[in-house]
């Protein structure tokens, strides 16, 4: 019962949910791993005793109800008493380790996760991710605790693994898609494929063109003016100078922002200007020990001293396309959005067919030719390879 002081999350105070057993939970095992999974986690445990119910109608029809949760969207979220909580932010997984940053006191709190909240996840990889707002509760040692409940996701970065999402990171609002006006030579078919998948996960893109010191910045202005014009904003930025980079700061300030771009672009030496205080490795010191870092697909969230968090995203090769079927890759292009109501065929694919909205546009130059031929590219090459990887890798 709840007494009337208390403040409860949620005024509905819960309700019964029915929830399909998590995949690794369909084995015959699952009730002496729940009770390894509960043990020391009595309220766990209690949870689990009153609410569950299994039908035992075979694997493939089981599901449980669960009790103290209420729904947001497709998010099943735990009820709690939040008095004694903490609200944090996960930054970072280390081995066993959640770690939470705690919204007052700024400390890392190394947490486990309450076990009821392993029951209630659909995929058992996305019980916790990088970036969640949580509720957690300190227990044994100064900086150890447990994460109570997970606060609704929006803005995720995710990519497909056995044909299932893995959420790498969530709560992001913005994307910072770098690409370079040379050293590497500048890619707009690169950016383009960011922009289709910034698209697809709903998130605000934002360009930034580095090392304009190693060009004369007019060469860039086509294609300043070509994303000026789509209504993506364009930021030309220099590590070395710092040409930009108060307006790359105020971009970046009190939002969580994901960094995109292909090694070497030049995002943490442009992230060690935005912020002094961050001292990010670079490709001039250790570049040894950062390949280790390359390689790991966890994400990290880092602290902004002046307010917000950026993320640098590993294997982004591997999500950036995940889930985007071929049928639906024009509709990422937003500008073409308004032409193909005017091609002839309801599936053209604005290739070969006669009556095409999007290729009369391109002709007409009301569609860039460089990002058709991005599409064109995306359309033909990369989602083609993707969808048959016995045919070999995406080209760069
Ligand atoms: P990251 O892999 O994207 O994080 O790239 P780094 O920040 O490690 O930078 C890669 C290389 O590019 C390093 O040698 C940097 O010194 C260099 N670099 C970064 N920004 C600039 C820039 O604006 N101009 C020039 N000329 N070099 C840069």
């Amino acid at each position: 019962m709840a007494d009337k002081g208390r403040k409860y999350h949620r005024s509905q105070g819960g309700k019964k949910v029915r929830v399909d057993l998590r995949r690794n939970k369909q084995v015959r095992t699952r009730q002496q791993n729940l009770t390894n999974e509960l043990l020391g986690d009595q309220e766990a445990a209690a949870d689990t005793r009153h609410s569950e119910r299994v039908s035992g109608r075979g694997d493939l029809s089981r599901r449980r109800t669960l009790v103290g949760v209420t729904s947001e969207g497709s998010q099943l979220l735990r009820v709690v008493d939040e008095e004694g909580l903490r609200r944090g932010r996960v930054t970072s997984f280390i081995g066993l380790h959640i770690m939470v940053r705690d919204d007052a006191d700024q400390q890392e709190y190394a947490c486990s996760v309450r076990g009821v909240l392993k029951s209630m996840a659909r995929d058992s990889r996305n019980v916790v991710v990088t970036g969640d707002r949580v509720l957690f509760r300190q227990e044994g040692d100064a900086r150890q605790a447990v994460i109570e409940r997970v606060e609704p996701r929006h803005g995720l970065l995710s990519r497909g693994s056995q044909g299932r999402e893995h959420i790498l990171v969530a709560n992001i609002d913005q994307v910072l898609i770098v690409g370079t006006a040379a050293d590497p030579e500048f890619k707009p078919q690169l950016i383009d494929r960011f922009l289709v998948s910034a698209e697809r996960l709903n998130i605000e893109p934002i360009i930034c063109i580095n090392k304009i010191d190693l060009v004369d910045p007019s060469t860039l202005l086509d294609h300043v003016r070509t994303y000026g014009k789509i209504g993506y904003n364009v930021i030309l930025t220099c590590a070395v100078d710092g040409r930009g980079i108060d307006q790359l700061r105020h971009l970046l300030r009190n939002r969580q922002t994901a960094v995109s771009g292909q090694s070497g672009v030049g995002k943490s030496s442009l992230l060690n200007c935005v912020d002094t205080k961050l001292g990010l490795e670079t490709a001039d010191v250790g570049e040894s020990t950062r390949k280790g870092t390359h390689t790991t697909r966890r994400a990290r969230l880092v602290s902004l001293s002046f307010g917000g968090w950026v993320c640098d995203t590993p294997g982004i090769r591997q999500f950036e396309l995940w889930d985007i079927s071929l049928e639906e890759v024009d509709g990422y292009f937003i500008e073409f959005r308004p032409f193909i109501t005017y091609c002839h065929f309801q599936d053209c694919t604005h290739i070969h067919e006669s009556g095409c909205g999007v290729k009369e546009a391109v002709s007409q130059k009301l569609i860039s030719e460089t990002r058709y031929n991005s599409y064109l590219r995306l359309r033909e090459d990369d989602i083609w390879v993707w969808k048959n990887p016995a045919r070999g890798h995406a080209k760069q």
